[in-house]
């Protein structure tokens, strides 16, 4: 089969792969493709579409910073808002012809000797390309428990992140597993439809009342003939929420006020004292991520819902056995159950110079430099990688951050007429160390079981300060930390 060269292979088709091929257009680069293993754009808001999926982070900051979208419906956006946002990116700066569907990454290999990134899609496709730029999502493969008996329930088992089309509980007894933030967003919309939903919790989470309202129509009218204004309102919001890194990042003895805030909310919603105490977090706040809802906790006041607190033994054909022996009938199952975020790449799947694996670089933790690039692989560089995650404000900013970085390393191969850049072990040793240093006080460390942290218990998810401070630090591309390989004479 033929192979498709390029000057730039992308892959994956979200906000950050997306945002990447509108820079390299701005940058005048069009000779790129972007791999995108399902057949749309908009990867976690694709994915995502249970019943009551929106985002926690306020619409007018979860939108490109050079796009705004005056067409938000509510302070916090519905999924299929943020996905038609995405969709009329793609219109609006012409990525339709980049775009290949059904292109899942099956290997990417370095090829030394002619100085490209050799691809080859699960369709049997091939594709080649001095530089490899990695968009793969954070939070894209779901994570199912491993439970005893989970493959022999005989109904209809869906985890949240793959929400059939059309999929309708009204009058099924439905069991929902997990309470993060998926969980509380779907719980709400099942209370009152389902005949009876029980929800199994492992551990309560903290829940902060959320500020969403409805945007009034002259608001949007505003906000179309001023973007101006709009600006206004999202850089209000970057401030507002930046400064919640203080506690998170500085100072977690802060973050007590945020849980007597939360204890309030619980107990405005929940009049039951028992059912209050097994609701009620033993970690610190902001040591998980913080959960935003209004109507969690009335849904669970319900007669026809159901708090389980008990650890789940087993599932059955018919149901969910808990620890004492107790079995529930379900018709469905939904795993609220999150994400293989520390779970590393199919082996084969990125490997870089001499044959070095990924999968085997990471084997101790995931770790690169600026969450971007990694010693061994030249010319590859990740959207969302290591320490770029956030627990307190859009994760747009650290992609857009990326996207600038990224940029001006291409602007730097192109005007040095270099044929490879990659990061020197030792500064990527250095920044790492400087991570886990700060890490180590925050409130991410305060002694609670997290996606955050890997086996090890080490947190390779997030970035510990302010977002201008990364974007700072990702300003330029600073040539000076990686070796660079002069193009062929
Ligand atoms: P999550 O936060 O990882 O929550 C998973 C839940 O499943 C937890 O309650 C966990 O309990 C529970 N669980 C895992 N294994 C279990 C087992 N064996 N038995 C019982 N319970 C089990 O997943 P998520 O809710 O899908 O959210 C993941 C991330 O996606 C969020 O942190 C957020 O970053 C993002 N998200 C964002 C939004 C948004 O509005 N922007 C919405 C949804 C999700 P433990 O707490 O005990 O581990």
């Amino acid at each position: 089969m033929s192979v498709q060269e390029h000057a730039v292979l992308i892959v994956g088709a979200g906000f950050a792969g997306l945002g990447m091929a509108i820079r390299l257009r701005r940058d005048g680069i069009d000779d790129f493709a972007i791999l995108e293993r399902a057949d749309a754009v908009g990867g976690t808001w694709r994915d995502n579409r249970y019943p009551g999926c929106a985002c926690d982070v306020p619409s007018h900051l979860y939108s490109y910073s050079f796009e705004p979208n005056p067409r938000w419906t509510r302070a916090y956006a519905p999924w299929h808002e943020i996905r038609d946002y995405l969709e009329h990116c793609v219109r609006k700066y012409r990525l339709g012809p980049h775009l290949r569907f059904g292109a899942a990454l099956r290997e990417a290999r370095w090829d030394a000797t002619a100085g490209r990134w050799q691809v080859l899609t699960a369709d049997g496709r091939r594709f080649s390309a001095p530089v490899l730029i990695a968009g793969l999502g954070g939070l894209s493969n779901p994570a199912l428990p491993r439970i005893e008996g989970i493959e022999r329930f005989a109904g209809l088992s869906v985890h949240s992140a793959a929400w059939p089309d059309g999929l309708d509980l009204t009058g099924r007894r439905v069991a929902v597993i997990g309470t993060g933030a998926s969980a509380i967003q779907l719980v709400p919309q099942l209370a009152g439809r389902a005949a009876q939903v029980d929800l199994y919790q492992r551990t309560p989470a903290w829940v902060l009342p959320k500020g969403d309202r409805a945007l009034h129509d002259w608001e949007r009218r505003l906000f179309a003939r001023w973007p101006f204004a709009q600006r206004i309102a999202r850089g209000a919001s970057y401030w507002l929420h930046e400064a919640r890194a203080i506690p998170l990042v500085q100072r977690p003895r802060w973050l007590r006020v945020g849980e007597a805030e939360a204890r309030r909310h619980l107990r405005r919603q929940i009049a039951d004292p028992a059912l209050r105490a097994r609701l009620t977090p033993d970690d610190a706040l902001g040591c998980k991520r913080v959960l935003l809802s209004n109507d969690y906790y009335p849904a669970l006041a319900r007669p026809d819902v159901e708090l389980v607190s008990e650890a789940i033994r087993e599932i059955t054909p018919r149901g969910v056995v808990t620890a004492d022996g107790h079995e529930r009938a379900a018709d469905v199952l939904v795993w609220c159950t999150g994400f293989r975020v520390q779970g590393r790449l199919p082996a084969g799947t990125l490997v870089g110079r001499d044959g070095l694996d990924l999968r085997d670089a990471w084997e101790q933790a995931s770790e690169a430099y600026l969450g971007t690039t990694v010693a061994g692989f030249p010319n590859l560089f990740l959207l969302n990688g290591p320490n770029t995650g956030l627990g307190h404000t859009s994760v747009l900013l650290m992609i857009e951050a990326q996207l600038a970085y990224i940029g001006d390393a291409l602007r730097t191969l192109r005007e040095r007429g270099l044929r490879s850049v990659e990061v020197r072990r030792e500064a990527q040793d250095a920044y790492n160390a400087e991570l886990q240093r700060r890490l180590a006080g925050t409130a991410w460390a305060s002694g609670c079981r997290s996606w955050y942290l890997d086996r090890n218990g080490r947190n390779t998810v997030i970035w510990p300060g302010f977002t201008f401070e990364f974007r700072r630090r990702t300003r330029r591309f600073d040539a000076g930390a990686y070796r660079l390989e002069p193009a062929a004479p």
